[in-house]
């Protein structure tokens, strides 16, 4: 556990039985009904699907939206706060029919609502929802369909809220509530000077795309005045961006926010929602810090600074406290899906044993090489690390020159990874350790071949260095002895993942077990619930995955209550404008050209077009 991290990036949802199988825990921290991932795994299989599989633990969907609705009550209660709290779950961040369906039906009991960031996420949102005490948030850029929708869901009588993001929306908004002779409900994306650091910091800040600056509010009222329907402006919304990892960001934000809802309030709207978009972080690498890939806060924490920061501000004023919204995505959906995937095979970094005696016709640089590996001692090993990457240097130089042969070189690099093997080895024992001697762990690791691909199931590994828990979810209780990155099985050489999580920052290769010839060998990225399924592409035509949403009962059992079938061959050519049964027929026609011109018997053909067309149905990743 502690080489892995598990009690710190957990959320109290893993953890490691004594017989080194990763548990999950339902409810997350106490909970005695701990469920086998491994004995999922054996479940899935046993169902005929195939690794690589996305695992969705249902329970944990279900108490991380308790977390966020109840903390935020309880820091109310505590506080004295006369507002509410409304969540409203933004679809963009998982937009899974099932799991989008889970979570209005885990959130109901709290009024959770959701938000839709354009056209066929309202309608999804509508299709879905039916408590009326929740809220219906609309941002994103809208056209008259958009808008119209929106009203008709008001008209419906759901709290569904407009939210002004650019200066032009708003004319089309009240053209389109009269014609359709509807209230709109609206909201007021505001531009925060406040500015978040990270990945996503841009979405807030003067630079931010969305929002109103503060004169183009100021222009929003006038026209809400002159057509006096300011009454209808009910929401300051602003959306700092995502992972935002600084709670002191998150502080300023929201009292920056609290200035221009008193301001519309001086004005005279009766603006009562105030919605802090997302940005609640996840602690994907534990370290409790405000590294990119984590949070240097509590949820706790979190909803008590908000809150404060509001009543601080609205009570010096005498302003009624508001229903406060936030769009929490990440934090919601991150910790309830795992990918598993198994390791196909290995490539070593271990150099073959040297011969006795050099070869008589060495070159010089060959001599030396041996030279400095014999008198390799704890006290030169910097020092011989700088000569062998020299005459390794000048091997290569004369091999391309013509000097030496392929033979030479050959050994020339096995005295090389020999060297290097051995100044690692002994760097062990020094107390304090070059940087380039420390990086020799990384450059020695073995590669692990990984059925997945980081493209499709991991994107933001690949695009921004978003950190994930990687882990094996069995024979934890076995010393791992291999250090090794992971390649996935798209051709891409950037189809690998080399940084995994540390608390100190991050580590360049991931402990391991040597595979072992009769068992699989199962490995879980965690916490990959948010943004990850969308996000991913079809590169090198791999496709979603299949995946599997388990319920654990009260008597400890799990449940499957959903299976999904990842896409076939088919699924995946047909997205990129193949006709598979096209496809089909060409193929059979040009196995028959080939039985006419003799090259191969009626039978073969059979057999060539039967692989072919179970081709064509079977998953997209590697099958054994
Ligand atoms: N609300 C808006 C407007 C967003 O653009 C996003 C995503 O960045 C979110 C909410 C979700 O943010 P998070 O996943 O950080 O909770």
């Amino acid at each position: 556990a502690e080489l892995y991290g598990v009690p710190e990036w957990s959320g109290g949802y893993f953890s490691i039985a004594a017989n080194g199988e990763m548990m999950v825990l339902p409810a997350g921290g106490a909970d005695n009904r701990a469920v086998s991932i491994s004995k999922v795994a054996e479940g899935v299989k046993a169902r005929g699907l195939d690794m690589p599989v996305l695992l969705r633990v249902e329970n944990i969907l279900d108490a991380q939206i308790a977390i966020l609705n109840e903390t935020f009550q309880q820091a109310m209660t505590e506080l004295g706060y006369r507002g509410s709290f409304l969540g409203a779950y933004p679809i963009k961040v998982n937009q899974q029919q099932q799991v989008v369906e889970q979570i209005t039906h885990y959130g109901s009991r709290y009024h959770h609502g959701l938000e839709a960031g354009s056209k066929a996420e309202l309608i999804a949102a509508m299709g879905t929802m039916r408590d009326r005490k929740s809220v219906l948030i609309c941002n994103g850029y809208k056209d008259e369909e958009f808008i119209d929708l929106g009203l008709y869901a008001t008209k419906l009588g759901f709290t569904c809220i407009l939210v002004v993001e650019r200066p032009d929306e708003l004319p089309l908004i009240l053209e389109r509530s009269k014609q359709l002779g509807a209230t709109p409900i609206l909201g007021i994306r505001i531009k925060l000077a406040s500015q978040a650091t990270g990945h996503w910091a841009e979405s807030g800040g003067d630079r931010s795309i969305f929002g109103l600056d503060t004169n183009q509010v100021i222009k929003a009222i006038d026209l809400l005045t002159a057509e006096d329907m300011l009454d209808c402006l009910q929401m300051v919304h602003y959306h700092l961006g995502s992972q935002i990892s600084n709670i002191r960001e998150i502080r300023s934000a929201v009292s920056e926010a609290c200035r221009v809802f008193i301001g519309l309030v001086r004005e005279g709207a009766r603006v009562t929602y105030l919605d802090l978009g997302g940005g609640l972080a996840v602690d994907y690498d534990g370290s409790q810090s405000n590294f990119l890939s984590s949070r240097n806060y509590s949820i706790n924490e979190y909803c008590t600074d908000i809150i404060e920061a509001v009543m601080t501000s609205l009570d010096e004023e005498g302003i009624d406290h508001p229903i406060i919204i936030t769009e929490s995505g990440r934090a919601l959906v991150a910790y309830y899906s795992i990918l598993l995937f198994n390791v196909l095979d290995v490539a070593r970094f271990r150099p073959d044993p040297l011969p006795e005696q050099l070869p008589e016709d060495c070159p010089s640089q060959i001599h030396y090489m041996m030279e400095t590996l014999d008198g390799l001692t704890i006290r030169n090993l910097q020092e011989s690390f700088n000569d062998i990457l020299f005459y390794r240097d000048e091997a290569r130089h004369l091999f391309h020159h013509g000097t030496i042969n392929l033979r030479q070189r050959a050994l020339a690099e096995q005295i090389f990874w020999t060297t290097i093997a051995r100044i690692a080895e002994l760097s062990k024992e020094l107390k304090h350790i070059t940087p380039e001697l420390a990086d020799l762990d990384r450059v020695l690791s073995d590669i692990y071949y990984c059925n997945f691909s980081v493209f499709q199931s991991l994107p933001d590994a690949w695009a921004i260095g978003q950190l994930f828990p990687i882990m094996p979810i069995h024979r934890l209780n076995e010393e791992p002895t291999v250090n090794a990155v992971l390649a996935d099985i798209t051709c891409d050489c950037d189809g690998k993942i080399d940084q995994f999580i540390d608390r100190r920052g991050v580590r360049r290769y991931l402990p391991l077990h040597e595979l072992n010839n009769t068992d699989e060998y199962l490995l879980g990225a965690f916490l990959v619930g948010a943004y990850q399924e969308t996000l991913g592409d079809l590169h090198n035509l791999l496709g979603d995955t299949n995946v599997v949403t388990i319920r654990i009962m009260d008597n400890g059992e799990f449940e499957f209550v959903n299976e999904l079938e990842g896409d076939t061959v088919a699924d995946v050519l047909s997205y990129v404008e193949y006709d598979p049964k096209h496809l089909f027929n060409s193929f059979r026609k040009t196995a028959e050209r080939a039985v006419r011109a003799g090259r191969i018997s009626p039978q073969e053909r059979k057999e060539i077009v039967q692989a072919f067309e179970a081709g064509l149905r079977g998953y997209t990743y590697f099958e054994r």
